[in-house]
């Protein structure tokens, strides 16, 4: 059956503008979706090869309004400096955060199917939603350089892929960016689910480093840092606090969703 599948796509790819092709094309196109039908991940409901219908995609809504000119968190009202309390208290080493939408809805749950249920294809989607970000930022792109939050060997283990590299790579190859695997683990960190914000920030702290074969890609440059997802910008500040160190002129953050939640409270 699989062979059969990989049959059908490539006649598919030699189709050109020939309209016998074409009818050969949407024809082989309908036989392939009736041996192979997609499902779409959140509803159920059958697509047209894509993992997320139409209508569910509608649903992921980009965050508009009021927001920390930090962290982007969403705020009730405008403070003076335009900062959350948190940030007002905290000295980041990033600039920014910038992240898509909320975690919440149909976005969560894209999340939790791309870390958790063996999805990288979703990746591709994720990215086109960073790059919106990027583009409506104010970085010089010709001065960046693109990298993510390296993987742990405990989730290298479970999930085999690493879902930031696959964004990260995406958005280099669409936008042209360099994409440089720089940070690394200089320990491996403790599971965070069970962290306060305080130990989940003091766990991040020291844990990344760069690796010295980019320490020159890193000097000057604005680095773009993809994650998935910033909750208490632990992983975001350790991460930058190590590009920092090695000469990174400025790290901007990019994640695809922004977690209200604030680590448990202790
Ligand atoms: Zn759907
Ligand atoms: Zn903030």
């Amino acid at each position: 059956m699989a062979q059969q599948g990989a049959r059908f796509l490539r006649k598919e790819e030699v189709a050109g503008s020939n309209p016998v092709d074409s009818t050969m094309s949407n024809l082989l196109g309908d036989v392939s979706r009736i041996l192979f039908p997609t499902y779409c991940l959140i509803c159920g409901k059958e697509t047209h090869g894509e993992l997320v219908c139409e209508e569910c995609l509608r649903e992921v809504k980009r965050t508009k309004g009021l927001r920390c000119v930090k962290c982007d968190l969403p705020l009730k009202s405008a403070p003076k400096d335009g900062m959350c309390k948190r940030c007002k208290r905290r000295k980041w080493s990033f600039s920014y955060n910038r992240s898509y939408g909320t975690y919440s809805g149909t976005l969560k749950k894209l999340l939790i199917e791309l870390k958790y249920h063996d999805h990288p294809r979703l990746a591709v989607l994720f990215s086109s939603y960073l790059i919106k970000l990027i583009m409506d930022s104010d970085l010089n792109l010709n001065k960046s350089i693109i990298t993510f939050v390296p993987l742990s060997n405990r989730a290298k283990r479970n999930r085999g892929y690493n879902q930031t590299y696959l964004m990260a790579r995406e958005i280099s190859k669409r936008l042209g960016i360099p994409c440089y695997s720089v940070l690394k683990f200089r320990r491996q960190p403790l599971e965070q689910i069970n962290l306060s914000e305080e130990e989940r920030l003091e766990n991040m702290k020291d844990i990344f480093t760069v690796d010295k074969n980019y320490i020159v890609d890193v000097i000057g440059k604005n680095v773009i840092l993809i994650d998935d997802v910033f909750t208490t910008g632990a992983t975001v500040e350790g991460c930058s606090r190590a590009l920092k160190t090695y000469g990174a002129q400025r790290v901007c953050s990019f994640t695809v969703a922004r977690s209200k939640w604030q680590g448990n409270k202790r």
